[in-house]
């Protein structure tokens, strides 16, 4: 008989959110950047985070605890810099301190030569986290040239923690990587950084460390046999070069599948699986470990904000412990819980039914411990798992999830629902017969600037300071500004401005009932951007119009057409924490049939041009190809049920950014946009080559401008709307930015959008001879 102890599971974390209660690191760093603090303040303040970090884990009774997950900026950044990755722009004229360096590479530099521009972001995997795309050479000499995972492992020690170091695995930083030069793959220099991780490991067991954990997430995609042979030699390499470390190599965000053999044939100690997106490898897993080896299961949803059912948790530790031996065994959130919200401590807004549902990472932290005592026999008499299993029964049998009206009308949507009245080119030579607007059209992509009196008022309004009539008023001089503004640059389809927004998702989450909206439940988008999504709980429906009056308001004020302006069903689902207890593609059609009432609210309200925002559209799609049509099928048919709500006469327009889209736009062209605005100044419109390729049929506003840059010369933007209209035909090319201007200052705005309008009037005079007739 063993003693009853020793059944006892060890509680680990993959990681923890950075950002602090009260977005602490945010307010640090802007005031870094801003020189209201210094280095040493700055270095001060994000110690102090990172023991706090260490010591909720601990008292939560977390075992296992990461250290070297905290990040100023991005953990792929702070592993560029910890393997000397740092392209040669950065080298001369950007300051002395590993700091300044750090945050040139993130936010681009003002050297003695002129601008230096930082890195690429794009985002991790399927979430809205944004990391730096570390640049490489193929003749990239790689150095340890940082000694942060080192440093932190010592830091907690002193502290009494010794803790699990997380380094970004080197196949999954290759592979995140791009090359500086084309057709040359980053996996290459496998051969090359190893050393450097080795000598990593090294140190970090001269320190004391006894686990290192390893995370290679690129194992949850379909990846090619080179790169899984290259994860063999480069583990079989750490193995042989530190033996007497243990290693984890932890994977997430979706199965592991085909690649599981390979994970479990690594000569490592324990492989961490994700057995809440990846349930099914669980068996295979519990079959083919081999002898010795320790898996840790991700149970508790990093992904979600939904308290854990203890009932399934609990019988995968029970079937696992059975199998393995509770000492094989760690307890683990699926992921790190970087993508939830810290605390449920300061959401005094929700009832308290609502807040039994919730957990976001401390709340999270407690499962796992209570789920480590998951192999004790009196477990299911515990009062934890009792309060568990009762807060998911209350959720499950809820009448508020579900909205019979909404089920029903779900069950009535006919393909003829999916389409507009017309073939494109017909509607589109319709609509524009009636309307003359110039060749190359300019226009922008929704938000302007807000100033601080319009966040002031917004708050004013929530704390019943001020009176709805008083509150749109302060709304309604905005938005005459804003027109008069894009009047005066001589823009020819103008926008309100989106003034009353939040931000694009939340306001209209606090419009539509089914979701519910929270105080601090901050997530890290990139560096100090946070976001605060939404929470889905039931049936989405609209209460009233969310939009009209603003559009109407815009358009009452100038004879230029305005353009009304929604987020799509796909983003505001991505980017809001979705239910558990529908599939996606439930949710999706429920926004969607709000939105196309909106959409037709607004045409009969006089609105001409609506545009449906999709940024999300393909961060949303999953990791597996394999599980891709289905998610595209219920994602174009979403955005076409509410685009469906425009009928004769109505444009509707889609923007999308940020992401790689060159493999989807099939998928793109079937959401049936009459313009598309798309993110491609970044890759010197190289993006459009793909939609010539693949015949794209309806108009391009291809982003001219990249918003984060300086201001952009008339002439740099001519050139690129001269290289779009080689591969567009000219009669189907818009004029824009490549994102809303929301996080720009009103002096660079103007200037910029000036030559915008410039580079389009003498684009379109260049190419008159082929536009003549066309428009
Ligand atoms: N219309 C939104 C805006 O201009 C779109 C933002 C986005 O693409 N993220 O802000
Ligand atoms: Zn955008």
């Amino acid at each position: 008989m063993q003693p009853s102890n020793s059944k006892k599971l060890t509680a680990t974390n993959l990681g923890f959110p950075r950002i602090g209660p009260a977005r602490e690191l945010k307010w640090a760093l802007e005031g870094y950047w801003a020189g209201r603090l210094g280095a040493e303040e700055l270095e001060l303040k994000a110690a102090s985070l990172r023991a706090a970090r260490w010591e909720v884990q601990r008292k939560a009774g977390i075992e296992q605890i990461p250290s070297g997950d905290f990040s100023l900026y991005d953990h792929v950044l702070d592993t560029a810099l910890l393997v000397g990755a740092v392209p040669d722009r950065f080298r001369e004229g950007i300051g002395d301190t590993h700091l300044d360096l750090l945050f040139a590479m993130a936010r681009g530099a003002v050297s003695a030569r002129g601008e230096v521009a930082p890195l690429e972001m794009t985002k991790w995997f399927d979430t809205n986290y944004h990391y730096l795309v570390p640049e490489l050479s193929p003749r990239h000499e790689f150095k340890l040239f940082s000694l942060k995972p080192m440093e932190e492992f010592k830091e907690a020690l002193q502290l009494g923690i010794e803790t699990r170091p997380v380094l970004l695995g080197p196949v999954s930083f290759l592979r995140l990587s791009k090359s500086t030069e084309v057709r040359s793959s980053t996996l290459s220099l496998l051969d090359r950084l190893l050393p450097v991780y080795g000598e990593v490991l090294a140190q970090l067991a001269a320190a004391g460390a006894n686990w290192v954990q390893f995370d290679e997430p690129c194992l949850a995609q379909d990846v090619p046999v080179e790169l899984l042979e290259g994860i063999g030699s480069a583990y079989a390499y750490l193995r042989q070069r530190v033996p007497g470390i243990k290693i984890l190599v932890a994977s997430y965000f979706a199965s592991l599948g085909a690649n599981l053999g390979a994970a479990l044939a690594l000569p490592v100690d324990a492989i961490h699986l994700d057995v809440v997106r990846g349930r099914s490898d669980l068996e295979p897993a519990l079959e083919q470990a081999p002898d010795g080896m320790v898996l840790s299961l991700g149970v508790v949803d990093g992904r979600s904000v939904w308290s854990t059912d203890p009932g399934p948790a609990l019988a995968i530790l029970r079937q696992a412990a059975a199998k393995l031996g509770p000492e094989r065994l760690l307890v683990a959130p699926s992921c790190s819980l970087l993508h939830v919200p810290v605390s449920l401590g300061g959401e005094d807004g929700l009832d308290s039914e609502m807040l039994s549902w919730l957990a976001f990472a401390e709340e999270k932290l407690a499962e796992l411990s209570l789920l480590s005592r998951g192999l004790d026999p009196d477990i299911e008499a515990d009062p934890g798992v009792e309060s568990l299993r009762q807060r998911a029964s209350s959720r499950r049998d809820s009448p508020r999830r579900v909205n019979a009206e909404v089920r029903a009308r779900l069950g009535q949507i006919t393909e003829a629902d999916l389409r507009r009245p017309e073939e494109a080119a017909v509607r589109h030579r319709e609509w524009l017969a009636e309307r003359a607007l110039p060749p190359l059209p300019t226009t922008t992509i929704g938000s302007f600037p807000q100033r601080a009196e319009l966040r002031q008022a917004r708050a004013q309004l929530r704390r019943g300071e001020i009176d709805e009539p008083s509150y749109q008023k302060v709304m309604e001089d905005e938005i005459t500004r804003v027109v008069r503004f894009q009047e005066e640059l001589g823009l020819d389809l103008l926008v309100h401005g989106e003034p009353e927004r939040n931000d694009m998702v939340e306001y209209f989450a606090e419009l539509l009932d089914g979701f519910v909206t929270t105080k601090l439940g901050w997530v890290q988008s990139y560096g100090s951007r946070c976001v605060k999504p939404p929470i889905v709980f039931g049936d989405v429906s609209r209460r009233a119009p969310m939009t009209v009056r603003w559009s109407t308001f815009a358009q009452s004020l100038t004879p230029k057409l305005v353009k009304g302006m929604l987020t799509g069903p796909v983003t505001i689902q991505q980017w809001s924490f979705p239910r558990d207890d529908v599939p996606r593609s439930q949710t999706g059609f429920e926004i969607a049939l709000a939105l196309r009432d909106e959409v037709a609210d607004l045409q009969a309200a006089g609105i001409r041009v609506i545009q449906i925002d999709e940024p999300a559209f393909r961060e949303a799609a999953p990791l597996r190809m394999a599980d891709r049509a289905e998610y595209l099928r219920w994602a174009i048919d979403s955005f076409r049920l509410a685009a469906g709500g425009a009928g004769r006469g109505v444009q509707v327009h889609t923007h999308m950014c940020y992401s790689e889209f060159g493999d989807m736009i099939e998928a793109i062209a079937e959401l049936d946009a009459d313009v598309l605005y798309i993110e491609a100044a970044r890759s010197g419109m190289e993006l459009l080559r793909a939609f010539a390729e693949v015949g794209y049929p309806n108009d391009v506003g291809p982003g001219v401008y990249d918003i984060h840059s300086l201001i952009p010369t008339q002439a740099e933007m001519a050139e690129r709307l001269r290289a779009a209209a080689g591969v567009i035909p000219p009669e189907r090319l818009w004029a824009n930015p490549d994102c809303g201007l929301k996080t720009r200052g009103w002096a660079e705005i103007e200037p910029s959008l000036r030559n915008l309008v410039g580079a389009a009037r003498q684009v379109a005079a260049e190419l008159q001879p082929a536009l003549a007739g066309s428009r």
